[in-house]
């Protein structure tokens, strides 16, 4: 049985050209970064090109640039380090509805902590409301965080509006561009924020290791301890293998994003049609128009999300109902929730995301696949 696998936004496959790029630093190259000696040098020069090319994709400079453990750490230190080095401003912070997990729950240790969280407003096509925000902001009001694409349904968030309204309050902007790094072109100089959390195996990359671009001036405090690396805001021994196909995947990315991105949603788009004029039952989740070219999230109304999972894993479509971070729970999830989904409708819903590998007719067959499961599971 074939297999197609629609879950891009869960992981992605990491690509050859990345594999060799990173090959010699798992054997000859594999001094400690800090060591002053020659394996040391090799080993920190590696590292520095990575600093340097990843700085470059993004329109940072070098020194702006810690490489983490992935993307929830870079969201838990963004929010918690944001936030904690600036209450000589004051205890309110805010965060989107939205967020990835890695920024809830960092922002409720906070508040469980003493902290004032408040939430942002979101519509119901998954955009968060500039103008409440406007009036949300307080004078002691330190950071707004703001994904710049949500991981379930795709919508992209207007962050440089976001940047404007936080800037004449001087509050800081964090967004979460895990799900936006390496298929929209970001330049963080352009955009304005303060912070910038991502993640290479979303691209093509290794897992466990991310970034956290952090503006110079501005001040967050370590979550990790124990060593000088990474200017001293982040303690242990550098993974250069790691940062090393960071750097080269997030390098390809960028070359192919252009034609990458046409055949991405030229493909999911044909998927979309074919499950819409196949089942009556089947609503499209978030903005058309404000959404990741690879994303695809459907309400299929009176039916289990879980259970077309597994049906559709039987027929070989490997598929999502909503993130894998929180796949396996019970909980209806938060973000269908804050975009106006009842209970049973976001437990109806599953996520199909694209990536480069998947053709036309693989669009073609999971489709078909999709509306037969669900005509099955309705027993029609
Ligand atoms: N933020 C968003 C929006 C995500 O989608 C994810 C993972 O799916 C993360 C953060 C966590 O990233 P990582 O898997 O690198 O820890």
């Amino acid at each position: 049985m074939k297999r197609i696998y629609l879950d891009y936004s869960a992981t992605t496959p990491l690509k050859q050209e990345v594999l060799e790029a990173m090959s010699p630093y798992f054997t000859d190259v594999f001094g400690n970064a800090n060591s002053l000696h020659a394996f040391g040098r090799d080993a920190v020069r590696a590292l520095d090109d990575a600093r340097d090319k990843i700085a470059y994709l993004i329109g940072a400079k070098p020194n702006e640039i810690y490489f983490t453990s992935g993307g929830t750490e870079a969201d838990n230190w963004a929010v918690y380090g944001g936030v904690t080095a600036n209450k000589d401003k004051g205890m309110h912070f805010m965060v989107s509805p939205i967020e990835h997990p890695a920024v809830i729950s960092t922002a409720n240790r906070l508040k469980e902590n003493g902290y004032d969280l408040s939430y942002l407003g979101v519509n119901s096509d998954g955009i968060i409301d500039t103008d409440l925000l406007k009036n949300q902001l307080k004078k002691d009001t330190t950071l707004v965080a703001c994904m710049f694409a949500n991981n379930e349904v795709g919508t992209i968030q207007p962050i440089d509006k976001v940047v404007e309204i936080c800037k004449n309050n001087n509050t800081l902007v964090f967004t979460d561009a895990v799900q936006a790094v390496g298929s929209i072109d970001i330049d963080v100089k352009k955009l304005g924020v303060d912070m910038l959390s991502f993640s290479a195996h979303k691209f093509y990359g290794p897992k466990g290791i991310g970034c956290l671009y952090i503006k110079n001036g501005v001040k967050v405090s370590p979550i990790i301890s124990g060593g000088h690396q990474e200017r001293a805001k982040r303690g242990g021994t550098s993974n250069v293998v790691l940062a090393v196909g960071m750097a080269k995947a997030l390098e390809l990315a960028k070359q192919n994003m252009a034609r990458a991105n046409g055949n991405i949603k030229r493909v999911r788009d044909v998927f979309v049609k074919t499950v819409l004029q196949g089942l009556d039952n089947a609503y499209l989740n978030g903005s058309v128009e404000f959404r990741l070219v690879n994303n695809a999230h459907f309400t299929f109304k009176g039916v289990s999300g879980e259970a077309l999972l597994y049906n559709l894993d039987l027929k070989g479509v490997c598929a999502s109902n909503g993130s894998a971070c929180s796949s396996g729970t019970v909980e209806p999830s938060h973000v269908l929730k804050a975009i106006g989904l009842s209970d049973s409708d976001a437990k109806s819903s599953v996520r199909f995301t694209f990536g480069e590998e998947v053709s036309e007719s693989d669009a073609i067959d999971a489709a078909k696949a999709v509306i037969s499961s669900v005509n099955f599971l309705l027993g029609r």
